[in-house]
């Protein structure tokens, strides 16, 4: 099987694609001391390095000789589309030229970054643009932890990210190695980036035998649903559906080990005239009132060609109103960065007009 940490258009190896056993080997290889594995790992995660002759703690002669052989693996073309409601789409160029897409959604207290698994996505969900574009490929754990780094670039002195959501293009569960990667090099304390599984979300349309892995990395767990029977869960989400029906979806919901402070989260696309009615929302509380869960309701957001129409604001407080009667702790997803297509569901083809900018164009906007 092929290195994931080696470029395929050269033998470089990426050192930000390296796990941190995978850095242990590496450096064991180049004959020197155990304790650079956790040096070069802080220069990537924790000062956010692109070149390899800038760690500094690191003797010249293994500086040239490690340049020689690797690179970072941080993509330096990357472009910004602001919304006028201070949401942030980043797309980063990759190597073989594809273009993957993350968003820094700003909210009230919280700035959540939405990262990507996937260049395009392996499932077709009819209401999202990324589904639309197919499966280009996996990203690797490099183009993963990249998303967030060059995330972290943007911001201001004030600003510090709260939560990160693997909800943008593709199905995480899908890349589930990588994905355990990334998530592990995210809480890694000594040389990662510290951060607590309880700011973690990992959304799944639906891959119902890998709930499981989700609950052993200890992250939060977002179930995309959208349907109340099978036929039109069929209808809205061909692919997923035939992963896992409806019914065996929730059961393994129902035996997802929830902590004592979690709970589920089930995202819920309102589409007009087609499940937002109110026999749609009886349903939905006959599924989920067992589950110790919260509904987030996403108001659809149009893309061209899409067959869908956002329903209007009554009908999606009605639909609220519906489910809170019942008991259910529904929240209406507020749309962020419609105008950039960075909103839920918007990732993908459409913003490909934009043409990339360098790195210090970006830096000089911080
Ligand atoms: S909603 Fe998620 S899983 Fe479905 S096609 Fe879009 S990116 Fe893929």
């Amino acid at each position: 099987m092929a290195d994931p940490s080696v470029s395929h258009q050269n033998t470089t190896v990426h050192l930000l694609a390296l796990t941190e056993l995978q850095m242990a080997r590496f450096v064991r290889t180049q004959c020197w001391p155990e304790y650079r594995a956790t040096q070069i790992l802080r220069w990537l995660y924790q000062r956010r390095l692109r070149r390899v002759m800038d760690m500094t703690d690191l003797p010249m002669q293994d500086r040239i000789s490690l340049s020689r052989t690797a690179s970072i693996g941080r993509s330096e073309r990357v472009s910004v589309l602001r919304s006028q409601d201070g949401t942030r789409k980043v797309l980063l160029t990759l190597e073989d030229g594809m273009t993957v897409e993350s968003v820094l959604i700003p909210d009230d207290t919280r700035l959540t970054l939405c990262v990507s698994t996937q260049v395009g996505c392996i499932l077709d969900c009819g209401f999202c643009l990324t589904g639309q574009m197919g499966l280009k490929r996996n990203l690797k754990l490099h183009e993963i932890i990249d998303q967030v780094l060059t995330a972290q670039d943007l911001l201001t002195s004030a600003e510090h990210i709260t939560n990160l959501v693997f909800m943008g293009m593709g199905e995480p569960l899908a890349n589930v190695e990588t994905l355990k990667a990334a998530v592990a090099a995210l809480q890694n304390k000594p040389w990662g980036l510290g951060w607590s599984r309880r700011r973690i979300t990992v959304s799944t349309a639906g891959l119902a035998s890998r709930l499981a892995e989700v609950a052993a990395m200890g992250v939060n767990l977002a179930v995309s649903l959208n349907a109340t029977t099978e036929e039109q869960r069929r209808d809205l989400m061909p692919a997923a559906s035939d992963i896992a029906s409806l019914k065996s979806l929730l059961a393994a919901c129902r035996r997802y080990p929830l902590a004592p402070h979690q709970r589920l989260t089930f995202e819920y696309v309102l589409l007009s005239g087609v499940n937002d009615l109110p026999a749609d929302a009886r349903r939905l509380i006959q599924l989920l009132k067992s589950l110790r869960c919260k509904i987030n309701l996403i108001p659809f957001n149009e893309f061209p060609g899409s067959r869908f129409r956002r329903p209007p604001d009554e009908d999606v407080l009605r639909f609220q109103s519906d489910l809170r009667k019942a008991g259910l702790d529904a929240y209406i997803r507020r749309s962020r960065g419609r105008d950039v297509y960075g909103a839920c569901g918007q990732l993908g083809d459409v913003s490909g007009n934009q043409p990339p900018v360098t790195l210090t164009a970006i830096e000089s906007r911080c």
